[in-house]
Order: C-alpha cells, then structure tokens, then sequence
C-alpha cells in the first residue's frame, strides 16, 4: 500500500508542539476577553467572488495564491486566504453592521499557494481583529497598542512597528496619477515584476523587494506629498498618540499592503530575531471595502497575526506545561473497575489525572508514573479492592518521607480534603 504524505507546505501539529500554541492561544484570549472583544467564526470555504471583488483582483493573494476549485454544484469555491473580506461579508449579511459599532476577533487557518519556507506555509493560521463600524482616530491607536501589547505579553523580542498612511480615496487617486506619469518614463529601468504591475496595481510597485526598483523609487512622487490637510491631521495625531503610550515607531512611506482596501492607517510588525519571513502583523484602515461589498459605508480597521511565525518567536512565557497530578496504579479485575470509577470522581477537581490502562506489573506502572514525572500516584490492587479503599501517595522532591494516605471509596470528603492540602491549595499558593 502507498505510504500516504500531507500535502506541501502543510503541516501535522503534534501533540508536544501544541502544548506551545494552546498556551500561546490561552495568553492571546484572555487579552482579547479583557479588551471585550468578542469573537466571531465564518466558514472556511467561500464563494471565490468574494476574494476576487474584496481583496482585489490584482493583488498577489487573488491573482497568485488562492485555492479555487469548482464543486459539485459547479459553484466557484475558494478556501479563504485572510478572514478581512469574510467577517465583512458575515456583518452586511446578518445585518450587524454598525449597531452598535462591533470589535471582533477570530482565529483559524487560511490557505495560500505560495513557495513553503520557514515561517510561510500554504496552510498557515491567523488570529485576526477587526473594529468595524470605528472612524475615531483612537481605534487606529486602540488597534495598534492590541497588536503590540499581544506580541510583549508573548515575550516576543525585539519588535519594531513600522507605520504609514496611505490617506482617502481622493488623496490616493491624486498620488496615483503622478506616480503613473513618473512610472512611465522609467518603465524600462523597472524590474519585470514591478512593469507587470503598472497597469494592475501600481501601488504595489511601491512594495518591491528589488534592490535596483528600491533605489529608483527615491526619486518617486511620494503619498505622503498628496495627503489632504485632513489626512495628514489624522496621521500626526495618531503618531502623537503613539508617542505619549511609549509605542515606539518607525515611518515607511512605502508600507502599502497587499491587500487592495486600505486607506489611511497602515502598519506591519516585524521582529527582528524572524530573519527572511519578519513581518508577524500587518494591519490597516479599510474604510472602502464594506461599502464596495454592498454594506453600507462604514469605517473599520483590523489587523493579522500568523501565528506560525508567533511560535517560532515566542518567549518562555509560553513553554509551560503542567504535570501529572495524580497516576493511578491499578491491577486486578475488581481493582481496575474500582479504579475506572474513582478516575471519573477525580475528575470532578481541577486536577490532571490519568489511568493506566497497560494491566502491566505494578513495578511497571510505577515507573510510567516516574516517567511522567507525577506529583503522586493512587494504588489500587486486590488487598485494596478487597478493602473498598485505595491508596494515595504524594512524592516529594526534597527526599523527605513520602506522605501516604489509605482512603475509603466512598470517603469522599477525605479524599477531598486530601486533594485540597496536598495538590489543589498547594498549586493555587504557588500561583498567586
Ligand atoms: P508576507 O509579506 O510575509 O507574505 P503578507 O503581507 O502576505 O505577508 P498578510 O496578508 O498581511 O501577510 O497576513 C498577516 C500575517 O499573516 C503576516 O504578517 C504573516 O505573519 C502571516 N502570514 C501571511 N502569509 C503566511 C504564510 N503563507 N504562512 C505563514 N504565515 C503567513
Ligand atoms: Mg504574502
């Protein structure tokens, strides 16, 4: 038979990696639940439409990167490469928009086909938060002190914000036309990739990873030359706020995004311990895109974090993993009933409790519990069934006497008592 393999550029995630990213996503929800932003889920699978009017057809995402089949039904399909243009569609249509204002936030894969490497997969995951229905400028701040305090509370090293403003409609449609007019006279002193987008999307142009294009560009009209009073006011504001909240700031006037709704704030994180793949947010103001996709005008801004690259950088904060309280020895055909009973019962405390089930030698089973580094064991064998009782050992570090208790079945207040002095007020202490 053939040897069955996961497709390029996904991934198994097993159980000794996930103790990582369920402790990255516990830190992550309790700061999400104590801003009160709630969550939101949408299905992974779209209409293609969706993407391709959304996102823009002459992004890289759209017209390189998606997963687009046709189903049975002959309906275009696509599995969705961010959660922007989803969460929008999911508000226009169960008509939530904007009363009151929403902040949302969701988690899940997304797919895209691109060259798989260190930090970049075809399906990868994101934990996206939108604001929709905010025009102040302090949600573009509120936004962008989310994004940051999240990676710090990660441990996440060396960080830089890098922000820009790519201001409304009319100040971009302005920029546009003098870049196109610059972009013709030196369309031939341009990479191939950048001349392939001058009809396209020439803002992206401003994006390019070509050294020589980059050179050139200094020459460039820049956007920021064409902001309107109004925009520019918006844009020292929200850095004067930054200021004042200590979130240390780069300006890139040639941060534009993929993606084709943004407008006004735009903003990436990178961290400088990634290497090639460094950006692990971007983030911006799309006030266009709900409007465009039927709903009615309504500012909002948002931001992605892919989380693969959060576990690469994480700090210790995130390599926690709590131990075995209690292993339950157990041998013999009335001793294993009892003990299945009394693993249940267990389980009604805040304990990690797990039964051996091998039905190997006692001498065996102690060593599984050694192995697993439990903080104590509970015996059950013949003598003890026999008894209606069990045994529970709690181990000490410190080569004191270990503490030995024998307990009745059905003593549950003992056994709860036992519970609550050895394990449960011991951990609670340490925790405070
Ligand atoms: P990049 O320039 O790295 O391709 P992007 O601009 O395409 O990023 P966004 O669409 O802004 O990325 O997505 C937000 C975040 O999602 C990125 O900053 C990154 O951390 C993560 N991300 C995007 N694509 C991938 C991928 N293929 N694999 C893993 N993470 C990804
Ligand atoms: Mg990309």
């Amino acid at each position: 038979m053939n040897n069955f393999k996961n497709l390029r550029g996904t991934v198994d995630l097993l159980p000794d990696q996930l103790i990582k990213w369920q402790n990255v996503e516990k830190i992550i929800l309790e700061q999400l639940f104590r801003a009160s932003i709630k969550e939101i889920r949408t299905p992974i699978l779209e209409m293609t439409e969706l993407f391709t009017r959304g996102i823009g057809e002459g992004t890289d995402v759209v017209s390189k990167e998606m997963y687009t089949f046709l189903d049975r039904g002959e309906r275009s399909c696509t599995l969705r490469p961010e959660g922007t243009a989803s969460v929008a569609r999911a508000l226009i249509q169960n008509g939530i928009l904007n009363k009151p204002p929403q902040k949302l936030w969701y988690m899940g894969p997304m797919f895209r086909y691109e060259r798989p490497q260190a930090g970049r997969q075809r399906q990868f995951h994101q934990l996206g938060v939108e604001f929709v229905g905010f025009e102040s400028l302090r949600s573009d701040v509120e936004i962008i002190t989310l994004a940051w305090d999240i990676l710090e509370k990660l441990g996440i090293k060396e960080l830089n914000l890098e922000i820009n403003t790519l201001g409304d409609n009319t100040d971009r449609s302005n920029f546009q036309k003098a870049f196109l007019e610059w972009l013709k006279v030196n369309t031939n002193s341009l990479d191939l990739d950048s001349q392939k987008r001058i009809d396209k999307n020439p803002l992206r142009i401003l994006d390019t990873k070509n050294v020589q294009t980059k050179k050139l560009l200094e020459n460039a009209p820049r956007l920021f030359d064409f902001l309107s009073e109004k925009s520019l006011k918006r844009y020292l504001n929200i850095k004067e706020q930054l200021k004042i909240l200590k979130i240390p700031y780069v300006e890139n006037f040639n941060l534009v995004r993929g993606l084709d709704y943004y407008t006004h704030t735009a903003f990436e994180i990178t961290s400088g311990s990634l290497g090639s793949q460094a950006t692990v947010c971007g983030g911006g103001r799309y006030d266009n895109l709900i409007n465009q996709m039927g709903g009615t005008e309504t500012p909002a801004i948002g931001f992605a974090i892919g989380l693969e690259r959060l576990i690469l950088l994480a700090g210790k904060e995130v390599e926690e993993n709590r131990a075995t309280d209690i292993y339950i020895v157990n041998k013999g055909l009335q001793a294993e009933t009892l003990a299945m009973d009394l693993s249940r019962k267990l389980r009604n405390y805040d304990l990690i409790a797990e039964l051996d089930l091998s039905g190997a030698s006692f001498s065996k089973q102690f060593k599984k519990a050694n192995k697993l580094k439990s903080k104590s064991i509970i015996v059950i064998g013949d003598d003890e069934a026999i008894k209606n009782e069990f045994i529970i050992r709690l181990f000490n570090n410190n080569n004191s006497e270990n503490k030995e208790e024998t307990i009745s079945l059905d003593d549950h207040i003992k056994l709860g008592n036992w519970l609550d002095e050895n394990l449960l007020l011991k951990r609670s202490s340490i925790n405070k």
